[in-house]
């Protein structure tokens, strides 16, 4: 590609490789910044050229951001790759990489600034006629009596939400209005503690919702489209453990409006690279309620029935290319499900770092294993305990069911603990099977399980 010619990938694990694999697919020269602890990672084995950037703690390295400079400046590459999680969504980052003369590959600064505080996020979507969850339209004041009144315009049950909040805290839900005033107060001393910004704000607490999130990608020539959307719904403690696209019982009536709602929502406010808008969706009706400002996880299950390689597409947005695919191009393949593999115990959930003694991945037909892991690798204590995705595809979502079921029968990893077993388990879940489980499902299925 003519003026990426080397990228730098700040991350590690599954992401890294997928990043690495995309580049090497467009030509593009590649750096892995690793950490002491991942100089056995396969993406370092396989790049170009690998620079160690600091100690095992993230905070010492994938999360150190002079270090990742420098790093780029040592090896001249054009471009670095945020991953997700790390530095992905650090607009400070995002500045300083492109302060220092560097292509960050993702939105501007100033986007993922905005979407970061989710009462400027929220507001901006209401411009853009996305639907929002019935709220208080802007942060919360001190005054109790406009605070009770404001909630019960909402009706409860609510929730007060810190605006800086992420990863699933700073959230509270008030059934009722005799604990509203309190759980305010706490919410926001928690707030305050954790990221430091004590703005509050008040939604209306759906209860039994779906999670339901359509991909964009935007180009810097004003180009927007949508890729449909992915159902996270099985989730426990905000971890998603499976996804899947599209999401069952949605009508292609309603994924185009929403989708051609957002795409819109991203020329308005002139995004650039990947995204995601993340939807509750309850009753045949949706509310956004943040958008992520980078590649996820589960965009795979996505590239699957698109066709579309949404990490390319990033790289080809970042060098100023205009998108390879217009919105009629995007045409929606079969059904695909993705299931996140994590290092720990399938029952207690704890991590279960150590070395890989076997591993055998699953193949066959519409197939495909994300994963850095192999024979040998030591899993390392030291961050997130996620070691691949296995995805499926089929031309139904039965098949795609079908063909998990024999990939998580195949799949061998010895030496550590998976949450495989758990995967056995949830794949052949009669609701799961029928399709359309809300958010708690799981995690009252793991409770009526454990109790
Ligand atoms: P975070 O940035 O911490 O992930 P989100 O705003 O995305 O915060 O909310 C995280 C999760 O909290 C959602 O996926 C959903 O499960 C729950 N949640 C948030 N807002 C509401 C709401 N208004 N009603 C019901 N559940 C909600």
């Amino acid at each position: 590609m003519a003026i990426l010619d080397k990228v730098l990938i700040a991350n590690r694990g599954e992401i890294a490789l997928r990043i690495l694999r995309a580049c090497r697919e467009l030509g593009i020269k590649t750096v892995a910044a690793h950490s002491e602890a991942d100089r056995d990672l396969m993406h370092v084995k396989l790049a170009d050229e690998s620079v160690c950037i600091g100690p095992a703690p993230s905070v010492d390295s994938y999360l150190y951001i002079p270090a990742i400079i420098s790093a780029a400046e040592v090896t001249d590459a054009m471009a670095i790759h945020p991953g997700y999680g790390f530095l992905s969504e650090n607009a400070d980052f995002a500045e300083r990489v492109e302060s220092s003369g560097f292509i960050f590959i993702g939105p501007r600064a100033e986007t993922i600034r905005m979407m970061g505080d989710k009462i400027a996020a929220i507001e901006a979507m209401k411009k853009a006629g996305v639907p929002c969850v019935p709220g208080s339209d802007g942060p919360l004041g001190d005054d109790p009596e406009e605070n009770l009144r404001i909630a019960r315009q909402i009706g409860y049950p609510v929730i007060v939400k810190a605006a800086g909040g992420g990863g699933g805290r700073g959230m509270r839900v008030v059934h009722t209005e005799a604990a509203l005033l309190n759980a305010i107060t706490l919410t926001r001393a928690e707030a305050k503690a954790a990221f430091g910004n004590d703005t509050l704000y008040m939604e209306k607490f759906l209860e039994r919702p779906r999670h339901i999130e359509f991909q964009v990608l935007a180009d810097t020539h004003g180009n927007a489209v949508h890729l449909g959307e992915r159902d996270c719904s099985m989730q426990r403690r905000h971890q998603k453990v499976i996804e899947e696209a599209p999401a069952p019982g949605l009508t292609d009536e309603q994924r185009n409006r929403l989708g051609e709602r957002v795409a819109e929502a991203c020329r308005q406010i002139g995004y650039r690279g990947a995204g995601t808008f993340e939807f509750l969706y309850e009753d045949g009706e949706f509310y956004f309620i943040e958008m992520n400002t980078r590649v996820q996880v589960e965009h795979p299950v996505t590239e699957m029935v698109t066709g579309v390689d949404i990490v390319a597409e990033q790289l080809r947005i970042a060098a100023g290319e205009p998108l390879s695919i217009r919105q009629e191009d995007v045409v929606l393949r079969g059904h695909a499900i993705e299931c996140r593999i994590n290092a720990e115990d399938p029952v207690s959930f704890m991590p279960s770092p150590g070395p890989i003694d076997y591993f055998h991945a699953p193949g066959g037909p519409g197939v495909r294993m994300d994963t850095h892991i192999y024979q040998g690798y030591r899993v390392p204590p030291y961050y997130d305990s996620m070691i691949g995705k296995l995805i499926t595809h089929g031309n139904t979502r039965r098949s795609a069911l079908a063909r998990m079921c024999g990939a998580l029968s195949e799949i061998v990893i010895e030496g550590i603990k998976t949450n495989i077993p758990l995967h056995r388990e949830l794949i052949m879940d009669a609701a799961f099977r029928q399709g359309g489980t809300d958010i708690h499902y799981l995690e009252k299925k793991l409770a009526a399980k454990g109790g």
